[in-house]
């Protein structure tokens, strides 16, 4: 058999792991539409059966060959031997009374990484991630507690989106995406935008670009990468603190870089896809919601056309902080507005299934327990 153009793994094997549990067969959500052709060519079949396939796949929301019944039975039988169309499991969902479900997919090399659907009006978003773990070490955040052991692979994001997909009644569609989940989106580029071109490939997922949103802690040569890509997603960038020295204690990457190239590099982003920019700014009570911290915060912002979307902070079990009160959220939330800046206060969707990055995965003990930051 020739060997398929497999987009490249990024894991490596896990140490000490059992070699023969892990799938033999390839995953086919990491083969191209190329390889797909061949593959079927080598074996005597027509270009139009990886339509076909593809078609079950991203709209008939097939999860075996079998069902794809106006495929050949010898071809469905082939397609059987040599592909998973899943290679991962589900080891825990969680629904809430919202209408939010969360997954946490347990990935072919025991890895678990989380992703969720969030209902909204007609809004059907999902939230996905791009690796296991995170490097960035956020102080706050659950997911970077243990560091990061490695990227996903197209088909393994291309995954979690079919199994949010799955979750609707026939008559709803997937409406937004949100790469928010678990791990640095532009620190996994390669994986992320080869998922994000099956998503809004009317062939695959069929999602404006308009209606995706990569999220970031700020990376501004990644910035410009995805900026070159001349593809116009909504960029967020995770600020959290109005200046260095208060940033680079909740965001470590940010002794390294610093606001100010972080804001020029969205600015370049701004610039050449046209769409406007968000700013996160998860409030931390006590810690960077004060009304010096907005009055800081409007100075920074001012003369660019942003969104700052405030998300009040959920716990984190074992870290020190806290969500502020009613009244420092709105204190703070009317001191932006004052100023002119679009102020968007997130909805909390799914406190209570641990719907914030990395929280299910920790709280399902899955990964070892740390004692607090300090
Ligand atoms: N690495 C990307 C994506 C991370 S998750 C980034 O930094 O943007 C998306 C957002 O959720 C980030 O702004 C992150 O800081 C925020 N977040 C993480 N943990 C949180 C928590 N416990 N409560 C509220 N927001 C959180």
């Amino acid at each position: 058999m020739t060997s398929l153009p497999v987009l490249p793994p990024t894991q490596t094997a896990v140490p000490g792991d059992d070699a023969d549990a892990r799938p033999r067969k390839v995953h086919l959500l990491n083969v191209t539409d190329e390889g797909l052709k061949d593959w079927l060519a080598e074996r005597g079949y027509p270009a139009f059966r990886g339509k076909q396939i593809r078609r079950w796949l991203f709209s008939g929301r097939a999860d075996s060959f079998e069902t794809m019944s106006d495929l050949p039975a010898k071809l469905r039988a082939e397609l059987t031997e040599s592909f998973d169309i899943f290679q991962a499991s589900e080891a825990h969902v969680s629904t809430s009374r919202d209408g939010t479900e969360k997954i946490l997919v347990r990935l072919a090399d025991g890895g678990e990484v989380e992703c969720v659907l969030l209902r909204d009006g007609d809004r059907r978003s999902i939230c996905v991630s791009s690796q296991v773990g995170c490097a960035m070490g956020c102080v706050f955040c659950a997911s970077g507690l243990d560091g990061v052991d490695r990227n996903l692979t197209r088909g393994e994001i291309l995954e979690q989106m079919l199994r949010l997909q799955h979750r609707l009644p026939a008559e709803e569609r997937l409406s937004h995406i949100v790469m928010m989940g678990m791990g640095e989106p532009l620190a996994n580029l390669p994986g992320v935008l080869a998922a994000l071109d099956v998503a809004r490939n009317p062939e695959g997922l069929g999602i404006s670009p308009r209606r995706i949103t990569i999220s970031t802690v700020g990376l501004p040569p990644a910035i410009d990468k995805l900026a070159a890509s001349g593809v116009p997603y909504n960029l967020a960038v995770s600020l959290h603190a109005p200046n260095d020295e208060l940033r680079s204690q909740l965001v470590p990457v940010n002794q390294k870089i610093g606001i100010e190239p972080v804001l020029a590099a969205a600015d370049r982003y701004f610039a050449s896809s046209g769409r406007r920019l968000t700013f996160e700014y998860v409030l931390l009570g006590g810690v960077n919601d004060s009304e010096a911290c907005a009055h800081e915060l409007t100075r920074v912002l001012r003369g660019r056309t942003v969104m700052m979307n405030v998300i009040p902070y959920n716990p984190v079990e074992g870290l020190p902080y806290r969500t502020p009160n009613k009244e420092s959220i709105s204190r703070f939330r009317q001191i932006l507005e004052a100023s002119g800046v679009n102020v968007m206060f997130r909805q909390r969707k799914g406190d209570e299934i641990d719907a914030a990055c990395g929280q299910l995965r920790r709280n399902r003990g899955s990964i070892g327990e740390k004692s607090p930051a300090t």
